[in-house]
């Protein structure tokens, strides 16, 4: 295990010290990944020259006596599903293979406003689809923990890049865990903050009132900062907020755990989890309970049915969102069938892959004119009960615990052709989807086999500092998260 290389937190401090330039570490972080990346496939391609040229800009800013932002020179993996301007964007699509985008996601705009660097983009399932980033047109990526291994997803080529330390900091997005089910699976730390808080301006859209921009680094310190500087509402996007508490002065404001109550979640504990993942998350759980931390029992009965209320109104919305992909108004088109209709049934047949289309046809039968009382209605009071089950439970809770996936990461291949089992992979991340609220993923230990696992802790509405707080605390006192592959140091993947 080798020490690891700087946080965020402490390159944008080398930075502001003038202890390094910003091209310095941005040139050593694209020779890095041109070293490393091609066994893992973290990510889809650079964005070298912008990211020289910005780096540069820094340092003649620096050079000039101007004042740096708070991500002085930090080099940032961004998903390839959000938006970098004059930079191809394909949310691992053939439907998008052919966008360059033509302006910034706001929440990147905030990043760069405070002087960071966008490096490259990453690996994801075909427009968040997914849980093991296996079917995107750019191809699998591999788990830094384990050659043949997933990376999870659909964010599994941020949590790949963060894991092998080719970026300290990548952002993905969470819909119904994919930010926080790969940080799971690469031993890193990941947060999907309350919905709307980040804007999403420049996401591709999967499930608008799911989806959320999130963030994946090695500590919550590192996310905390991300989100200080990501967050607040934005004009272009009505769903977005302004509100919270900074949370990086917040960090400070605990040693410990104690006044803190944490609910293990009883039906999120239990049955369809790994033994092993079951062990490892009870232990850190214990070491919660020694750094201060009230654990107590709790309930969100409605869970049981949030896997179902997931995929039937993710899919709705999906169906919706990828209407407008007809090959006449965005991107790939087929472009050789004698009719208009042909064109738009090949170019959709074409340039969607298969998981996408299965979601587009359930999500259009299930909001359909005579199906949507059984099926969409139905799954939307689904999603008010789990609602009224969080709030209910973070009245006398602070956060609410339970594992992040049940199971560590699995092999390539091992979910194929049996979409219910795929979809079940989600039973512990979409809850808080669903109820909108922020959880976030801390690595806490590993199988007997060396494959993570993390603890997901989740709160209310507008209170990410406080997973924030429990991971931090319990990161200045364990180990797990400086865990590294050993690809991280130089070494191939196993
Ligand atoms: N695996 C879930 C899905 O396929 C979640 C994906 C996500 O959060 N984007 O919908």
């Amino acid at each position: 295990v080798s020490a690891p290389p700087p946080t965020a937190r402490e390159l944008a401090r080398q930075v502001l010290a003038g202890e390094c330039s910003a091209e310095q570490v941005a040139r050593q972080h694209l020779e890095r990944i041109a070293r490393r990346d091609e066994a893992l496939g973290a990510f889809c391609s650079t964005f070298a020259e912008r990211a020289l040229a910005g780096a540069r800009a820094i340092d003649a800013r620096r050079a000039a006596g101007e004042p740096l932002g708070a991500l002085a020179g930090v080099p940032i993996a961004v998903k390839d599903n959000l938006c970098v301007a004059d930079q191809p964007a394909s949310a691992g699509s053939r439907m998008l293979s052919t966008l360059i985008a033509p302006f910034t996601a706001t929440s990147l705009q905030r990043l760069e406003q405070q002087h960071a660097v966008l490096i490259g983009r990453t690996n994801m399932d075909e427009f968040g689809m997914g849980s093991s980033t296996e079917t995107s047109i750019h191809g699998r990526t591999h788990n830094p923990f384990g050659h043949g291994l997933v990376a999870g997803g659909s964010s599994g080529g941020s949590a790949a890049a963060v894991a092998a330390d080719l970026t300290p900091l990548a952002i993905g997005s969470d819909t119904g865990g994919s930010v926080r089910q790969p940080a799971a699976m690469c031993g890193v730390t990941g947060l999907k903050p309350t919905y709307g808080r980040v804007p999403r301006y420049g996401l591709i859209a999967y499930a608008s009132s799911l989806d959320c921009v999130g963030a994946l680094a090695r500590t919550a310190e590192d996310l905390a900062l991300w989100l200080d500087v990501a967050s607040g509402r934005d004009s272009a996007d009505a769903t977005s907020i302004t509100g919270g508490a900074p949370c990086l002065p917040s960090l400070t404001e605990r040693a410990d755990l104690r006044g803190v109550r944490c609910g293990v979640v009883r039906e999120l504990n239990g049955p369809g989890i790994d033994e092993q993942v079951l062990r490892v998350t009870r232990a850190s759980i214990e070491q919660l309970r020694e750094l201060g931390a009230e654990v107590v029992d709790c309930s969100l009965p409605s869970t049981q049915h949030a896997v179902a209320a997931y995929y039937l109104i993710a899919a709705a919305e999906a169906a919706s969102n990828l209407a407008r992909y007809d090959g006449v108004h965005y991107g790939w088109r087929r472009g050789d069938a004698p009719t208009s209709s042909q064109e738009t049934t090949r170019t959709r047949s074409e340039g969607f892959g298969e998981e996408v289309q299965l979601r587009i046809l359930l999500g259009t039968f299930a909001s359909s004119y005579g199906h949507s009382e059984q099926f969409y209605e139905r799954a939307r009071m689904a999603r008010d009960a789990v609602r009224r089950d969080f709030a209910r439970a973070l009245q006398s809770c602070d956060v609410l615990l339970c594992p992040t996936a049940p199971t560590a990461a699995f092999a390539f291949g091992e979910h194929q052709g049996d979409p219910v089992k795929r979809y079940l992979c989600d039973a512990l991340t979409v809850p808080a989807s669903l109820a909108g609220v922020p959880a976030l993923s801390m690595p806490c230990g590993a199988t007997d086999d060396g494959r993570p696992i993390g603890l997901q802790v989740m709160a209310a509405h507008l209170r990410d500092e406080l997973p924030l707080q429990v991971a931090h605390v319990f990161q200045q006192h364990t180990r797990h998260h400086l865990v590294r592959p050993e690809i991280a140091a130089g070494g191939g993947a196993r």
